[in-house]
């Protein structure tokens, strides 16, 4: 198992990764995004020479808003070209896994064509990736279409997609983060990590929320052994760093 943290996407990105280096995370999950990471402020040979200093692995992630499931095709189309841009940058960063977010068109659409918006996107999402030598994981979100009925639709029309777990969401509706572990292990290939009370997408530090962490490790852990990342919005640190600690922990544990 690998733990890793992301960069927060405005500030700079420089500086997010000395701190993920120095602290002895064993990968970044590159977030390029809107501020500071996007494509024309990256500088390739700069990031390369800090992972290689750090001994970082480094998995891709881009922006949970693109809209790729959007009603309206000339959003969807859009959001496929911006996403090609981030695509060669992970490409010349040596990045194999770069996670999609799922998207939903609103309440007058139907879920169902939600998915149906998003399975064209991603059809020829990852024909693109193909070329730059990327696989696609896709990560649902907090909404209530993100459940396992929706998702499995999407994996199975799409056997290049893999999938991207974030146990915060699926704690999210009354939904059960382990019945997503039972039901996509053979397609998941990387996770996020944060706590909630079930309500709000709050991403909190493992504990302080109501997911029992040892229970889930170890249904995990039976069919996985790969990235996870902290997604743990906290202004302070050393709450990450707890978790970090806290994680390392129970996986020996159990
Ligand atoms: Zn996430």
């Amino acid at each position: 198992m690998k733990i890793g943290f992301p960069n927060h996407p405005r500030k700079n990105i420089i500086e997010e990764i000395e701190w993920i280096g120095k602290n002895g995370f064993d990968f970044v999950d590159l977030f390029l995004e809107e501020d500071q990471a996007v494509p024309e402020k990256i500088d390739v040979g700069k990031l390369k020479q800090l992972f290689k200093n750090y001994n970082l692995d480094v998995v891709g992630h881009t922006a949970w808003y693109l809209p790729i499931g959007s009603p309206i095709k000339f959003l969807r189309e859009t959001a496929i070209k911006e996403l090609i841009r981030y695509f060669e940058v992970f490409n010349k960063l040596g990045v194999e896994f770069v996670t999609i977010h799922a998207h939903w068109p609103g309440i007058i659409f139907s879920p169902k064509e939600g998915v149906i918006f998003q399975i064209e996107s991603l059809r020829k999402l990852v024909k693109e990736a193909e070329k730059y030598n990327l696989k696609l994981m896709y990560e649902p979100i907090d909404t209530f279409n993100d459940n396992v009925e929706n998702i499995s639709i999407i994996l199975e029309e799409i056997p290049e997609l893999f999938f991207h777990l974030d146990i915060g969401h699926a704690n999210l509706f009354n939904r059960k983060p382990e019945e997503f572990i039972e039901k996509f292990h053979q397609k998941l290939r990387h996770l996020h990590l944060h706590d909630n009370f079930g309500k709000e997408d709050l991403h909190l530090p493992l504990g302080c929320g109501i997911i029992n962490w040892e229970r889930l490790l170890k249904i995990l852990k039976k069919y996985y052994d790969g990235t996870i990342t902290l997604e743990i919005f906290s202004k302070d640190r050393n709450n990450v760093l707890m978790s970090k600690e806290k994680l390392k922990e129970l996986w020996q544990k159990i």
